[in-house]
């Protein structure tokens, strides 16, 4: 069984190299309150991030755990708008003629949401946290 669960990034403590192996551990706190944890991730779950030494503080990933190991790590979110895109894998160059948002920012999260806004009766509203923005 797996299980969905999102984190918050809060500090960045090894990129595993030759040694440690491709992963990547870091603490933080489950998204939106909770205790800090600490969390290792693995190359091979990235599923949105184009590289592991990428990931930063201050970043919202969504992880599919099996247990305590990580099958999928996926970028939401990103304090900072330059690292989220740095981080995102890059569209295609053949979509670049149909324009797609990329990203939006939430006051109410306080951060860059990767992805479209929904369409909630008309109104544009948090992927997240389901507020309107606006
Ligand atoms: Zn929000």
């Amino acid at each position: 069984m797996s299980q969905v669960r999102r984190i918050w990034v809060t500090e960045i403590h090894n990129v595993g190299g030759f040694f440690a192996g491709e992963t990547i551990t870091l603490s933080a706190t489950p998204w939106p309150d909770g205790e800090e944890l600490m969390v290792t991730i693995d190359e091979k779950a990235l599923d949105n991030i184009r590289a592991r030494h990428l990931i930063l503080p201050e970043m919202l990933l969504e992880l599919e755990l099996s247990g305590e190991r990580v099958d999928r790590a996926r970028l939401l979110a990103s304090r900072d708008r330059a690292a989220l895109n740095e981080a995102l894998r890059d569209t295609p160059p053949a979509q670049l003629d149909a324009p797609r948002i990329r990203a939006y920012r939430c006051p109410h999260c306080d951060v860059w949401v990767v992805g479209s806004p929904l369409q909630e009766q008309g109104a544009r509203a948090c992927a997240l946290c389901r507020q309107v923005l606006d």
